[in-house]
C-alpha cells in the first residue's frame, strides 16, 4: 500500500515516514501543498496523511483540488488546532479522518489501518478470503485452514495486495511500485525471493496452491482450475 505523507514540519515528516515503511507501507514525502497535490495527483497512492498548516497552499486547498480533479483516494488530516469548525470544514471538503497533533505513532497508525481498510466504499472490510485462508486486517494476522502462519510486515504487505486483488494477473511492477519503493528495471530478484517465501509460508504442505505464476506476466492469487498443476 502506497501512502503519501504532506507535512512542512521535517521531524514529523521523517518520523512519519520511518515508522511508515517499517510498518509494511511504501511512503512519499512531500513538505508543501504544491508539491503534495503534485504528487498526489501523478501518483498511486492508497492514502494521504495531509497536515493542514502548509507553506504554498494549505491542507484544505490541496483537498479541495484532488477532489475537483476527481482523486477520491481517502485523506487523513493533521492538525495542531482542534476545532470544531476546523473539523466540519475538513470533513465537508471531503476528508476521511482527523489527528490532532501531538499524536502517538500508534494511534497514527490505527487511523491510517482503520481509513484503509474502509477503503472507497466506506463500508470497512477487517478481513480477506480466498479458500481456507484468511487475512484479518484488525490483528494483523495470517490463518490457513485454522493454522497462524507468521509473516514480516512486507510478506503481509504482498499477500494483501494480492488477495485484494485476487483473480487479477499483477505484473511484477505493479508489485514492485505497491509493496516496495522501487521501479521494476532495478537489476533485483527481491520480488522473486520474497514471492517464494510467501508461498512456502501459505502454500506449502496444502493439496490447493493458492498463489500462482502467470509465466511472463505475473502473479495471480486464485483458487487453480481442477486438475491444472500450479505454483512453478
Ligand atoms: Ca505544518
Amino acid at each position: 500500500m502506497n501512502i503519501l505523507i504532506v507535512e512542512d514540519e521535517p521531524k514529523t515528516g521523517e518520523y512519519l515516514r520511518q515508522g511508515l515503511r517499517e510498518a509494511g507501507f511504501v511512503v512519499d514525502l512531500a513538505t508543501s501543498g504544491p508539491d503534495g497535490l503534485h504528487l498526489a495527483l501523478e501518483g498511486q497512492h492508497d492514502l494521504v496523511i495531509l497536515d493542514i498548516m502548509l507553506p504554498g497552499m494549505n491542507g484544505w486547498q490541496v483537498l479541495q483540488n484532488l477532489r475537483n480533479q476527481g482523486r477520491q483516494m481517502p485523506v487523513l488530516f493533521l492538525t495542531a488546532r482542534d476545532q470544531v469548525e476546523d473539523r466540519v470544514k475538513g470533513l465537508e471538503l471531503g476528508a476521511d479522518d482527523y489527528l490532532v497533533k501531538p499524536f502517538s505513532f500508534a494511534e497514527l497508525l490505527a487511523r491510517v489501518r482503520v481509513v484503509l481498510r474502509r477503503g472507497k466504499t466506506g463500508q470497512e472490510v477487517t478481513s480477506l478470503h480466498l479458500a481456507d485462508l484468511e487475512l484479518d486486517l484488525l490483528r494483523r494476522r495470517v490463518t490457513r485452514a485454522g493454522r497462524r502462519i507468521d509473516l514480516t510486515a512486507k510478506e503481509f504487505g504482498l499477500l494483501e495486495l494480492l488477495m485484494r486483488r485476487q483473480g487479477e494477473v499483477l505484473p511484477r511492477s505493479l508489485i514492485a511500485s505497491q509493496v516496495w519503493d522501487m521501479n521494476f528495471d532495478s537489476d533485483t530478484n527481491v520480488i522473486e525471493v520474497a514471492m517464494r517465501r510467501l508461498r512456502a509460508k501459505v502454500d506449502e504442505g496444502f493439496d490447493v496452491r493458492l498463489i500462482q505464476t502467470v509465466r511472463g506476466m505475473g502473479y495471480v492469487m486464485e483458487m487453480p482450475e481442477s486438475g491444472a498443476c500450479s505454483g512453478a
